[in-house]
């Protein structure tokens, strides 16, 4: 039998109106297991680059590989092609898909090199074509093509090192664009039994139901976790009150920081995802909005924090910060016309608090009352006893601080895919 793995990525088919590369992937998927045709291990849903600009709702791009005889090959690009071009919002102009095809077991270095710099930075429509002429990978463009970019990448992350599961369910045509009919309590139900090995079904502080989507997207609800088992038997735990037209597992990118790295501040971009350490230099400020701003420094340079009014009790922290406290802030950087590089924070590590002191004014060694001062430099007196005492009377208190060191992050309503949520610090990764 003359056996052959492709690897087939998918990218840029959705819009802010609807479809998703994920449902796009799961339809070719059945499509091809129809035709008797079986994938190696779980399809692959990976996110790419949060900052930029050109990206989609989640920019999210999948792959998989299927075994297949030679001379089955051709049919299974026809399949994929004609799904793609079915499915994908082709009519929506920022909607530019792309599909590559490499026929090949391994991911050669500069696909993986590749992969990083689409997941972490910046990558152009050229660049993925000539990649993929060096490489030997076959890419088709639908306009403009950009979605060969996430393609490619998609197929060149091996998910190593980090990885998670989303089981997604998704909705009969006649029900989307309508509200999500998912009996809440279930899920409630769920998160109870399978957290930790879940997360994100719920909000810690709301109590708002999470694996459903707000966008006009086929996806009724996504559940995602540490394992492919827990996250199908979490599904069955869920109560759908609506029909579920297909399912699918795939492995991913997602609650791995895989978009982050650590940098000194001067060497920080824009567009990029950041791990900053350093030392708080301005207090916090509430600005319009609700946002909370604060500056951070370190030998290099000197960088804006910003937590953003949709983080909710997360700014709660960042406003008790106060100059000198040594911070680390995870976050996607932002450039601003005439204003600092921003990291919009998504996790904030407290390492140290500086002492915060505050003067207060002496007892009166007579009657024992609080003191008067008698301006500034002009020490305190007591009106009623006329004793005066110097200005080196006053005593230093140290306040008590109103938050303590440790690790912090935004709610799952204002965090990115990406992001690793503090819950997979605290419970590594379980094999399945
Ligand atoms: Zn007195």
């Amino acid at each position: 039998m003359n056996l052959a793995l492709l690897q087939i990525g998918i990218d840029d088919t959705d819009s802010k109106q609807g479809m998703c590369t994920t449902y796009v992937g799961a339809v070719a998927i059945d499509r091809l297991k129809a035709q008797g045709i079986k994938l190696e291990g779980y399809p692959k849903l990976i996110r790419l680059n949060p900052n930029w600009k050109l990206k989609t709702r989640g920019n999210c791009a999948i792959a998989f590989t299927v075994k297949v005889q030679k001379h089955q090959i051709p049919a299974v690009k026809e399949i994929i092609l004609h799904t793609v071009e079915e499915l994908a919002e082709l009519h929506i102009e920022t909607t530019n898909p792309g599909v590559a095809f490499y026929e090949s077991e391994r991911v050669p270095t500069k696909l993986r090199k590749f992969s990083k710099k689409v997941v972490q930075d910046i990558a152009t429509i050229d660049e993925a074509e000539a990649l993929a002429m060096e490489i030997g990978a076959e890419v088709h463009k639908f306009k403009l093509g950009r979605g060969i970019i996430g393609a490619l990448a998609a197929i060149g992350n091996p998910l190593e090192r980090d990885w998670t599961f989303e089981l997604i369910a998704y909705r009969t045509p006649e029900n989307r664009g309508t509200s999500r009919k998912v009996d809440a309590a279930s899920v409630v139900r769920m998160n109870d039994q399978t957290f930790p090995n879940t997360f994100d079904n719920l909000d810690p502080f709301t109590g708002e139901i999470r694996i459903t989507p707000h966008t006009p997207c086929p996806i009724l609800y996504g559940i995602r976790g540490e394992n492919a088992k827990t996250t199908l038997k979490s599904h069955k735990l869920v109560k759908a009150l609506e029909p579920i037209e297909r399912l699918i597992i795939y492995k991913t990118n997602q609650g791995t920081d895989e978009h982050i790295r650590r940098a000194k501040i001067a060497e920080v971009k824009p567009y990029w995802s950041v791990i900053v350490k350093g030392k708080v230099s301005s207090m916090p400020q509430i600005i319009p909005g609700g946002h909370v701003i604060f500056s951070m420094r370190d030998k290099t340079g000197e960088i804006d924090c910003a937590a953003y009014e949709p983080t909710r009790q997360f700014r709660d922290v960042a406003k008790k910060l106060v100059v000198g406290d040594k911070v680390v802030a995870y976050g996607g950087v932002k450039e601003k016309p005439e204003l600092p590089l921003t990291i919009n924070l998504e996790k904030l590590s407290i390492l140290k608090l500086v002492p915060v002191l505050r003067k207060v004014n002496p007892m009166c060694p007579r009657c024992g009352k609080r003191m008067k001062s008698e301006g500034k430099g002009k020490g305190y007196s007591c009106k009623r006893c006329k004793i005066r005492v110097p200005v080196s009377a006053a005593k230093i208190l140290e306040v008590k601080r109103e938050i303590g060191v440790g690790a912090f992050e935004v709610p799952p309503r204002a965090r990115r895919h990406l992001a690793r949520p503090l819950v997979r610090v605290a419970y590594p990764r379980r094999e399945y």
